[in-house]
């Protein structure tokens, strides 16, 4: 019997992951290709999936990419990555590139947005309609499934940069976005907790105040998230949440912040489980491309 076959990229800024992999994201094979300039990276990710050709007929091909990028269908612009400070990938027409050697269904969109349809298909919000992904690494970025489909708005929200109030007698540093200074990214993100204490979060021991700060900003953040959207959950990936310390404090801070606001038994009795951790840790990315490529070829059916 013939497998049914899915490809998946997961695009970041260092390295392309792409797999084929069948319709448990079992995978058959996989490839790890640097990010350079588009037009080699991606010329080397289409030939590792023509290698492929062998295990089968691929179905569809998700591209789960950094941004900022274009993944409305109905949009000119759709497939391409935006003004990024990546060198050469500004404008580069990544589901284009593909258009031309493949005829499968091509998905594009960005990391979280993958990662919190694969969350919400096989991870920590499986089966929930109203769910957002928070990952907190080199930056702070964020999907949202509202209402069962992913959220893109005008592109795709980017609520690593909501603003956060902060103290500058309790916290001088002044944030590290270039955009915004003291935005959530600026102000959480790996890059921001090394340039403020000037060392590494692995570096810093679990005590350290680092973490009672760090769990705050996040707090704040996902007070705002949960009075903008009221989603069911809240999934936490990313670097910076390998400190097991921190998701307690952040539960305790968001309870004190919300102050018996938005009265729901998801919040007031099962707060453990509103903010969660990932369930996909370390496969968020490829898992979002599946999750993406799977549902392209749902929809063509
Ligand atoms: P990326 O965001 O680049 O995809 P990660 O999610 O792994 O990658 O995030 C990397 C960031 O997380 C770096 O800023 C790094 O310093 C930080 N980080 C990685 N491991 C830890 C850890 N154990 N504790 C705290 N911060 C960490
Ligand atoms: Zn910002």
């Amino acid at each position: 019997m013939s497998q049914t076959l899915f490809a998946g990229i997961e695009g970041g800024g260092t390295k392309f992951v792409c797999a084929v992999a069948d319709e448990n994201n079992h995978i058959l094979a996989e490839a790890r290709i640097p990010t350079t300039e588009p037009a080699e990276t991606l010329a080397a990710c289409a030939d590792f999936f023509q290698q492929q050709k062998a295990l089968g007929k691929i179905k569809s091909l998700g591209i789960a990419c950094f941004g900022p990028l274009d993944p409305r269908p109905t949009s000119p612009g759709f497939g391409h990555i935006l003004a990024t400070p990546k060198p050469g990938w500004t404008g580069a027409d990544v589901v284009g590139f593909f258009k031309q050697s493949f005829d499968f269904p091509i998905a594009f969109d960005t990391d979280v947005n993958g990662a919190v349809l694969a969350e919400s298909l096989w991870g920590a919000g499986k089966g929930l309609q109203n769910l957002v992904y928070f990952t907190i690494g080199t930056g702070i970025g964020a999907g949202v499934i509202a209402e069962g489909k992913l959220v893109h708005g005008f592109l795709h929200p980017e609520m690593g940069h909501i603003m956060l109030a902060r103290d500058p007698e309790h916290d001088p540093f002044p944030g590290s976005c270039p955009f915004h200074g003291a935005c959530f990214e600026g102000l959480a993100s790996g890059p921001a907790i090394e340039k403020r204490w000037g060392l590494k979060g692995d570096q810093l021991p679990p005590e350290h105040p680092a973490w009672a700060l760090e769990a705050h900003y996040i707090a704040l953040a996902l007070v705002s998230v949960t009075c903008a959207l009221a989603p069911e959950r809240i999934v936490l990936g990313g670097g910076v949440m390998a400190q097991e310390q921190l998701l307690p404090m952040i539960r305790a801070d968001f309870e004190k912040l919300l102050n018996g606001y938005m009265q729901t038994p998801l919040i007031t009795r099962q707060l453990d489980s509103y903010i969660a951790l990932t369930e996909l840790e370390g496969k968020a990315g490829l898992y979002g491309a599946f999750a993406l490529a799977q549902q392209a070829w749902e929809q063509t059916r």
